[in-house]
């Protein structure tokens, strides 16, 4: 793409200093001292808001046996992982679920509207493996929750799963080289090796809103969707219990940003009440063609999109941009501002301004999609966000901001300072209160929390050190995989790996080949423990603070959970990062490292 003379005219009318501006305003107006701590945990009179509406609890036997793999979480994680070890020939692999069936963040999230923002060809895992066309460019929840189950189905990962189930004890017996799990359904099994793969946004998290336990109506976090109460279902009939109902939702994240289109059209009135607004660039989901997916869905079709996508999305310079959408959209901007440079002046410097202006421009584009689609001008001047795009998860849906136009939904803008009370009857802002029948909390997850109360279990490991004190000052891996001193034991998610937040799923698909490898390896060589070194773990944190340091958004950014709420991150949360050299530098070094077949770094005994 070359930078066409439209693009540089529109960059000629921003006041980047003006914006510049705005941004740090409407940031330190977000500035919260108690960060985190401003949200509850959900535990005792809060939580019915964690039972699960969507399946029966089944009682069981406690299961008191021996597995050769174990692994933590049903989500994409665990069942990538397991299906390699079952490609690698290991048939007894168990996966513990906290959730009535596999799924992880597809199983809770069955919101009306739920869909996947990356793209299903990249995003669902597995798709050639098990031959699964994905019907639409971002499939709907019920679709990408059918899949999981095919994955499970087809790798047999039900036979000896445990759902609704959760580990409480994982801890290493020496003399027996394998691991001792003890779960809170009683069961006390052990494995040869354990994988984790909890995931960060399984644990709802609550705001603490003074007088959040007084409200007298009816009230659910979105991970817990009550279509008892809402009528509809997932798959999109509408929600139409609520038709006399006065709904009121708090938060405006990715998860609102699909719902409330649904809300809009059912709800009697609704409320929408925003601390943030998101950015919402459009969509354009459309139906996938069997014809045109049978001509690219050659061997390898799947990797190659992978690489494709992550390419385009990290400033490659590919030549070509197969998924072509908006989170490949900025990066292509700034990589035909940074071509349009002669070679000499390609320097850190000019490069970051190219970034920049990319950003301002989209930006731009972005706030005046409100002023062109919403009818109120006071409505659509609020929701329009100011900071750059990866500030904030980027959002996309072509229904939200029109969901503004119902003549009964009502934005409650609270000018960055958030809900003010919760009374007996609704929600309080700026003095005025909302009489409610029903409060919708669309609050998001825990992120920023501590590892064992997000995981429930503080992996006990050689000599008994715990986990949480191996990492007191820090996350300490070698890949973002495995953790001295925890031997047999894989750690599945982004962190201090390629760290790639725009297709999760490609971090996860590659340590689970990764692991695959590596236990077989050890099989065909007849060991019993796999390793890392102490000094291989160290030289990789070493190099991990070689990098830029940065969170997932940087401290200017308006605050929430990619930059740790605004505040200074602590010395452990440094460690919050990923390969220094970014995604694609970690893909092919780990990809090199696996097939070399010496395994440095790990000891096999
Ligand atoms: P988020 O954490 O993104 O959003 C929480 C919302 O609650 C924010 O708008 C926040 O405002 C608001 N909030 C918190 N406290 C208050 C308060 N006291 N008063 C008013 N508002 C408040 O949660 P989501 O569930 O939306 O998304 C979480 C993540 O899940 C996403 O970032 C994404 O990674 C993932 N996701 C992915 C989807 C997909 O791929 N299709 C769909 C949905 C979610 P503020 O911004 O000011 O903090």
């Amino acid at each position: 793409m070359a930078i066409s003379e439209v693009q540089e005219e529109s960059l000629a009318h921003i006041d980047k200093e003006a914006l510049r501006k705005k941004y740090q305003e409407e940031r330190n107006k977000r500035l919260r001292p108690d960060g985190n701590d401003q949200y509850i945990e959900i535990k005792g009179q809060l939580s019915h808001y964690l039972e699960d509406p969507y399946t029966p609890f089944v009682e069981r036997e406690p299961i008191a046996d021996h597995v050769t793999f174990a692994f933590v979480g049903g989500g994409f994680a665990g069942l990538v992982t397991c299906a390699r070890l079952v490609e690698a020939g290991i048939k007894d692999v168990r996966i513990i679920e906290k959730g009535g069936d596999f799924g992880g963040t597809w199983y809770w999230n069955r919101y009306p509207g739920a869909q996947c923002d990356t793209a299903s060809l990249i995003y669902m895992p597995l798709l050639e493996e098990t031959g699964h066309m994905p019907t639409e460019k971002y499939a709907h929840a019920p679709e990408i929750l059918r899949h999981c189950q095919r994955i499970g189905e087809q790798f047999g990962l039900y036979e000896n799963a445990l759902f609704h189930t959760q580990a409480e004890e994982i801890e290493w017996v020496e003399e027996k080289s394998c691991w001792l799990i003890k779960t809170n359904r009683g069961d006390a099994f052990t494995a040869q090796f354990v994988g984790l793969g909890t995931g960060p946004l399984h644990v709802p998290k609550l705001p603490g809103i003074p007088g959040i336990q007084s409200f007298k109506g009816h009230s659910f976090h979105t991970s817990r969707w009550d279509y008892e109460y809402t009528g509809g279902d997932p798959l999109g009939a509408p929600l139409d219990k609520l038709k006399d109902k006065r709904v009121g939702i708090i938060g405006t994240g990715a998860t609102a940003v699909q719902c409330v289109p649904h809300l809009a059209t059912a709800s009697k009135e609704l409320f929408v009440f925003q601390r943030t607004p998101s950015s919402v660039d459009e969509r354009n989901n459309e139906p996938i063609d069997p014809e045109w997916f049978e001509e690219i869905a050659t061997p390898g079709w799947q990797q190659r999109w992978l690489e494709n996508f992550m390419a385009n999305q990290t400033g490659q310079l590919a030549e070509e941009d197969l998924v072509m959408d908006g989170w490949t959209d900025l990066s292509r901007r700034v990589g035909a501002r940074i071509q349009h440079l002669p070679p000499e002046q390609r320097t850190p410097e000019n490069m970051l301004a190219a970034f920049e202006d990319s950003d301002f421009e989209k930006m731009e584009e972005i706030r005046s999609r409100a002023d062109k689609i919403v009818n109120d001008p006071k409505t659509a001047s609020n929701l329009k966000a100011w900071y750059r795009q990866l500030c904030k998860r980027p959002c996309f849906h072509d229904a939200y901001l029109q969901a503004f136009n119902e003549p009964g939904t009502h934005l409650i803008d609270t000018d960055g300072k958030g809900v003010e009370r919760i009374t007996d009857n609704g929600v309080v802002v700026a003095g005025q209160e909302y009489e409610l029948d029903c409060i919708i909390f669309a609050s998001g997850f825990e992120v920023g929390t501590e590892y064992k109360r997000r995981a429930g279990f503080d992996l006990k490991g050689r000599d008994g050190r715990r986990l949480s004190e191996h990492w007191a000052n820090g996350m300490r891996t070698r890949h973002g995989i495995h953790v001295h001193g925890f031997p047999n034991a894989f750690i599945v998610q982004p962190t201090q790996g390629a760290n790639l937040i725009s297709n999760v799923p490609h971090n996860l698909t590659e340590s689970g080949k990764t692991i695959g490898q590596i236990i077989a390896h050890a099989q065909e060589i007849g060991k019993q423990e796999v390793e890392v070194t102490a000094e291989a773990e160290e030289e990789w944190v070493q190099l991990l603070l070689t990098g830029s340091g940065m969170m997932i958004g940087s401290l200017d950014c308006t605050p929430g959970y990619y930059n740790n709420e605004g505040q200074e991150p602590g010395p452990a949360a440094k460690l919050n990062v990923g390969y220094p050299h970014g995604a694609a530098a970690y893909f092919k070094y780990i990809a090199d490292w696996r097939d070399s077949g010496t395994y440095d770094g790990l000891t096999f005994r």
